[in-house]
């Protein structure tokens, strides 16, 4: 970027120190993810708490306010598109939305949350909802405070889906999840029980990792610029755009070997935001739906496609890749949204979002929510569960103040269908490079049409440059069928 005004210059110094506080913050949380000594977590809280509230500390004072104010005028004057313009514009609005909530009312959610989470916890424990309800409610009721904070939208829930996905509206997401339900609840609840076994390839730990560092490194991820370490629960953090960290599984096979895809996916699009934009709020994807897109496009669109199974059942050796393309694309309905595949998974989101929307207006209390989640997995998945484990308390989103962030996973997939046509549009001969392990020009092709821009353009802006358009549920609904046709 260019520093032409001296009010920028402050800003951006201002901004790079917050930046620096919230990497410092991530470094400590990936430690804790992957490294730390069991006993170090109290320490650890305490020492994430502080650097949190010293970052939130320095964003929102009010001399970063009243030089935002002063740069109206040099914002106007310049490109929307440049980097200059899109920081002034997102701090500003990130600005606004942290100043409206009261500190107290953030630190009480932020209780709230590590409460309803042992609560839940303990819920699973006792396989019991009604351990966790109090506490839902509890949230529920912050939830709504903070939604008064912030409000100024016909639709309580549209709050929450600008805190995930600027630019959205709950309306927008509606219209795309209702197509989804219509078009695939008679297509899944119709569907038969596979009649052949999940493909175990029975690797050891270490011949996973190794087949896990061979994959990412023909994939183009680079030792340079980045790790991958064991957890849990993989993930994706980055410390700067040539500083990125993968998680993979500590177990498992296949299902080890796509989520490093999908991590890789994540990893992939932190790399490709332009290094111009480092240290400042815009270099990191665009929004949860963005950011599952590239995720999801490596791990379904390219990971289970004929042409991908092809090379990697070279890569795997011993199994043929007709196996190998059976086994990745196997379909079955399942009561874990975790466990589903590409053409279940969306249901799965679309009745979590309707609760949602109803638990946020008040339309559906915390007391019926078991009823209600067990009736739509009945109608949308013609599944039962058979306990509250498989049921309503599998995901620790409510328990930890996210609400509002499933929908950016079902419009990942529908983003992630959209940009793979549009891929294949542009770049005909994409799967015969992929089939020969060739993956630099579909890489090439998402840095300049998604990655590079980070997050200066809204969640719709930011699609707009990638496919041309707004969210369309037809391409994923076109390659849904397609699946259906060939299992
Ligand atoms: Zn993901």
């Amino acid at each position: 970027m260019t520093v032409a005004e001296p009010g920028f210059a402050e800003l951006r110094r201002r901004l790079g120190e917050v930046d620096d506080l919230r990497k410092a913050a991530w470094v400590l949380h990936w430690d804790l993810e992957t490294m730390m000594p069991s006993a170090g977590a109290d320490v650890r809280a305490e020492q994430l708490g502080t650097l949190a509230g010293i970052a939130h500390e320095r964003f929102t004072a009010d001399e970063l306010g009243e030089l935002l104010e002063a740069l109206r005028g040099y914002e106007n004057d310049l490109d929307y598109e440049s980097d200059e313009a899109s920081l002034i514009r997102v701090a500003r609005r990130d600005y606004e939305r942290a100043r409206r909530v009261p500190a107290e009312l953030r630190a009480e959610m932020v209780r709230a949350g590590a409460h309803g989470n042992q609560a839940w916890r303990r819920a699973r424990e006792a396989n019991d909802y009604a351990v966790f309800r109090p506490a839902l409610e509890r949230n529920l009721e912050l939830q709504g405070r903070y939604i008064e904070c912030l409000d100024g939208s016909p639709d309580p829930y549209d709050v929450l889906v600008a805190e995930y996905e600027p630019g959205l509206t709950t309306a927008d997401i509606a219209a795309v999840f209702e197509r989804l339900r219509d078009e695939l609840t008679p297509l899944v609840t119709a569907l038969e029980p596979p009649d052949d076994a999940p493909l175990d390839l029975g690797l050891s730990a270490d011949q996973r990792r190794s087949t896990v560092a061979t994959l990412l490194e023909r994939l183009g991820f680079e030792r340079e610029w980045g790790r991958f370490d064991n957890s849990v629960h993989p993930f994706m953090v980055n410390f700067g755009t040539s500083d990125i960290r993968l998680t993979v599984y500590e177990e498992g096979d296949l299902r080890a070997l796509y989520a490093a895809l999908h991590e890789f996916g994540h990893g992939l699009y932190e790399r490709g935001v332009s290094p111009t934009l480092e240290r400042t709020p815009l270099a990191q994807g665009a929004s949860g739906a963005l950011h599952e897109s590239q995720s999801l496009l490596w791990e379904n669109l390219v990971g289970r496609s004929h042409a991908f199974c092809g090379w990697f059942a070279g890569l795997l050796g011993g199994i043929e890749p007709a196996s190998l393309h059976r086994a990745a694309n196997r379909i079955e309905r399942s009561l874990i949204r975790v466990d589903a595949d590409p053409v279940t998974y969306s249901l799965h989101i679309v009745f979590r979002f309707e609760l949602e929307r109803e638990l946020v207006s008040g339309s559906l209390a915390a007391a019926d929510l078991r009823d209600a989640w067990n009736a739509r997995v009945a109608a949308y998945l013609g599944l039962a569960a058979p306990d509250d484990l498989h049921g309503v308390l599998q995901d620790m989103h409510w328990s930890d103040m996210l609400m509002g962030y499933f929908p950016s996973y079902a419009l990942g997939h529908v983003a992630s269908a959209q940009i793979w046509e549009r891929a294949r549009a542009d770049l005909p001969d994409v799967e015969e490079q992929i089939g020969r392990g060739e993956f630099g020009p579909l890489t090439e092709w998402l840095r300049e049409r998604v990655h590079r821009h980070g997050r200066k353009f809204t969640t719709p802006e930011t699609l707009e440059r990638a496919v041309g358009g707004m969210f369309d549920p037809e391409p994923l609904l076109r390659y849904v069928r397609g699946k259906l046709e060939s299992s």
